[in-house]
């Protein structure tokens, strides 16, 4: 059980008895009883954090007991009967961030930690919450003010006829913060994936096994299989972990053509579901004797991102392979046996888009692209209105725009709804 605020260690000290009272030694662990009215109930152990150094920098206990829901309930309430409330959630994360612990990307990346699905989102989540997206932001701000110094500089002097700094460098230094900022942003779509999962459609005719397939790779009964053509008449949607990233595997309804109205809409999902997708795996039976209408079908699809997965090869006598042979990328399988299953992650694996700034800090959340290219909306304007040779003033006007835009980002005079929103994504007690 955690408390934080004013009254925290006065009240643990009604609910903890140690030999050295609560508050005395500071990050001790203290050893002791467990009261609830006065009477002991347990045994455990607790310690203090004296504000600031504490997570919410404000003061905190950690009592930790036996893990029994029932003695669990019956120290909050104790808790509560002598003044402190329940937590909402994520509020101890809002708290530190309203004390100055952490910014706001760092209190967000928080819950992607927290969330993460992946060894790779962990990674990333971590990167954020140690503050690495938040360095290169103060970093652009930097940048931003200098430019703007300069600016109010020449506004300040205006009359004096001083030209501390040419407009040509203040351009330039204006256009590199821009370069900088739309780098960040193009580092979105990789932080998206690696956050939320690479998105992998699979798509075919219908009966060529991509449920029994979908299934496989999940290792479960997810998507239904039958022998009755067009039976996905829907998404089916699962998730699985291939090489550390987080893989989101989407079932679409066969792409025969169809005036069934179910399963025409199925089909045209299944279409745009191709064109979303991070990778497509075209699934073909492979005991079939023509291939014509896949082949067809193939040429609409984007040959960088689509794998040709043969099915049902364990029943296949004779493949005439050469049909596929200007087709870049071709794994045999059997999804009711398993045979070519590792190939296909592998190959997958492979031409899924993660190498791009691997190891670099990468956006993740819409908020913060909305923030940043709302940055680089004003600040171009700046950059026109320079180039152009418009007065000071108006330049000194998009440059504190932009200047605003990035402290957002950070969670500089941001509004309650926009907190409200990023916290209700917590769960109570972080
Ligand atoms: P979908 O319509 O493309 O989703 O196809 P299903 O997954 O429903 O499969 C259609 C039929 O093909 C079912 O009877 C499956 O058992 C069968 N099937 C799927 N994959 C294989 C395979 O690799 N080998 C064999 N022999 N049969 C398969």
């Amino acid at each position: 059980m955690r408390l934080s605020g004013p009254n925290s260690i006065s009240i643990a000290q009604s609910i903890f008895l140690s030999k050295h009272p609560l508050g005395t030694r500071i990050r001790f662990a203290e050893y002791g009883n467990i009261l609830v009215k006065e009477q002991a109930i347990d045994t455990g152990l607790a310690c203090v954090f004296v504000a600031p150094n504490s997570y919410t920098g404000e003061d905190t206990v950690e009592i930790s007991c036996h893990g029994s829901r029932l003695i669990l309930e019956m120290v909050v309430n104790e808790a509560i009967r002598l003044g402190a409330r329940s937590a909402a959630p994520g509020e101890f994360t809002r708290r530190a961030y309203m004390n100055g612990r952490l910014d706001l990307i760092q209190a967000e990346a928080v819950v992607d930690l927290i969330q993460a699905s992946s060894e790779k989102g962990v990674t990333e989540a971590y990167n954020l919450a140690g503050g690495r997206l938040s360095q290169e932001i103060l970093q652009l701000k930097e940048s931003l003010v200098k430019v703007l110094a300069y600016i109010e500089v020449g506004l300040d002097f205006s009359d004096e006829d001083i030209d501390p700094i040419s407009r040509q460098q203040i351009a330039q230094q204006l256009d590199d913060t821009l370069k900088q900022a739309q780098q960040l942003v193009d580092t979105f779509e990789v932080g998206r994936r690696r956050m939320q999962g690479y998105m992998v459609a699979l798509v075919g005719q219908p009966n060529v096994g991509k449920s029994t397939l979908l299934n496989n790779l999940l290792g479960e009964e997810r998507a239904i299989v039958t022998d009755i053509p067009g039976t996905t008449r829907d998404l089916v949607e699962g998730r699985t972990v291939w090489g550390g990233h987080s893989i989101r595997l989407i079932d679409t309804a066969g792409i025969r053509e169809s005036t069934d109205p179910i399963e025409f809409e199925g089909i045209k999902r299944a279409r745009k579901m191709a064109e979303e997708a991070d990778l497509t795996l075209f699934v073909i039976d492979a005991t079939q004797l023509n291939f014509d209408s896949e082949i067809n079908f193939l040429r609409k699809l984007d040959p960088e991102k689509t794998i040709v997965v043969l099915n049902k090869i364990d029943q296949c006598k004779h493949l005439e392979k050469s049909v596929f042979c200007n087709i870049p990328v071709v794994v045999e399988i059997s999804a009711l046996t398993g045979f070519g299953r590792a190939d296909l992650i592998d190959t997958a694996l492979s031409i899924l888009p993660h190498s791009a700034s691997s190891e670099g800090v990468v956006l993740t959340r819409q908020r913060h692209v909305e923030c940043l290219n709302s940055m680089i909306i004003n600040a171009r304007n700046a950059l026109k209105l320079l180039q152009a040779g418009e007065p000071d003033e108006c330049i000194a006007v998009e440059l504190q725009e932009a200047h605003r835009h990035l402290g957002a980002l950070l969670g500089e005079d941001v509004g309650e709804d926009l907190l409200d929103s990023i916290f209700s994504d917590f769960c109570i007690g972080k």
